[in-house]
């Protein structure tokens, strides 16, 4: 089976944090944390539609300006999620810059800002063209732990205690449609871009007994087509099977509590993506600094069942001892596994 999704931290475990995770079959990618971007190709940069902001520490969003730098004069759409407090981090970002020109802009760049409280998620709208001047309606709506929503896959989210409201982030697909080549190849049909408008359709949750044309095309224009009912396609050539989950976790203290909700919010994680600034030696600095180290890690990843673990935001002080994160967190991950009633 070949995921939808495939996510990749954007720098190596001791530089900013982030997470870009790139659509397979899409122009498309969502990104977790805006930190240092410098090592996204601009045509990647310009994927992105959605960013999830965990909270606006200078490594996890000093990246808005080149973000922003990117998408300017373009015809774009972005949507922007963070803590409590992010109107202001984005206003104050835009009113950095002088915008007396933007006015002529041909093309549109709209900024939709989201910020997650516990009970509801406020939304602001901030146009280009209008020198980004907040939109004077706000939007609300209330939170019940999934931020945002398509057909094809939902985004969880839960505040943490980083003394500051931090987002623990769950990207979940909703199902997975798995093309069987053979039944393509029985039926004569191609491989093309039609497969990609067949599985919107059925994450649509389109009528079984509508018309679905399938096409063959050549340099983007169709030379010819064949006609179905989706159900009878859906029948022949695909086969559902669970999506699968990308559990994000950083900038946390290991409390109880924390370690509690990030357990249910990356239950069953596929790939769980999780921060270990510091080692087990020093979980004192780490308690302090609010952070985990890799052996809490390993022991929320036990907890949660994830099963595959990659750790990240090393502090720089252990630049020699990289191999020993990985160590720790595997250790502890194993300990807790090893102990489990069966
Ligand atoms: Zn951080
Ligand atoms: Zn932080």
């Amino acid at each position: 089976m070949r995921p939808s999704f495939q996510p990749r931290l954007v720098n190596n475990p001791f530089q900013d944090p982030g997470l870009f995770i790139p659509f397979r079959f899409e122009k498309r990618a969502l990104l977790f944390d805006l930190g240092d971007l410098h090592a996204l190709a601009p045509r990647d940069i310009l994927k992105i539609t959605h960013i999830f902001v965990t909270h606006t520490h200078m490594d996890h969003f000093i990246g808005f300006d080149m973000l922003l730098r990117h998408f300017l004069g373009r015809h774009k759409t972005l949507h922007l999620f963070g803590p409590p407090g992010f109107f202001a981090n984005v206003e104050g970002k835009f009113s950095s810059y002088t915008w007396n020109l933007v006015g002529e802009y041909e093309d549109e760049l709209l900024i939709y800002v989201h910020e997650v409280h516990p009970e509801h998620i406020l939304q602001k709208t901030y146009v280009c063209r209008e020198q980004f001047k907040a939109k004077a309606l706000v939007g609300s709506r209330p939170n019940n732990g999934v931020i945002w929503s398509e057909p094809s896959f939902h985004i969880k989210a839960e505040l943490l205690d980083h003394r500051t409201p931090c987002l623990g982030l769950c990207l979940v697909e909703n199902f997975y449609v798995n093309i069987i080549k053979g039944a393509l190849d029985e039926l004569g049909l191609p491989v093309g871009p039609w497969l990609n408008r067949f599985k919107q359709a059925i994450y649509e949750k389109k009528d079984p007994g509508s018309d679905f044309n399938v096409t063959w095309e050549q340099d983007g224009v169709v030379i010819k087509e064949r006609h179905y009912k989706l159900g009878y396609l859906l029948d022949k050539i695909a086969k559902i099977s669970p999506g699968k989950r990308i559990g994000y976790i950083t900038d946390v203290i290991g409390t109880e509590e924390n370690c509690n909700k990030i357990v249910s919010l990356v239950k069953d994680a596929d790939a769980l993506f999780i921060e270990a600034a510091f080692l087990d030696k020093d979980r004192e600095i780490a308690q302090k600094k609010f952070h985990l180290t890799a052996r809490q890690a390993g022991l929320i990843a036990a907890q949660a069942r994830a099963r595959y673990l990659k750790l990240f935001h090393f502090s720089p002080r252990y630049a020699e001892e990289e191999e020993v994160f990985e160590k720790e967190a595997l250790e502890a991950y194993e300990q807790y596994r090893d102990h489990l009633p069966n």
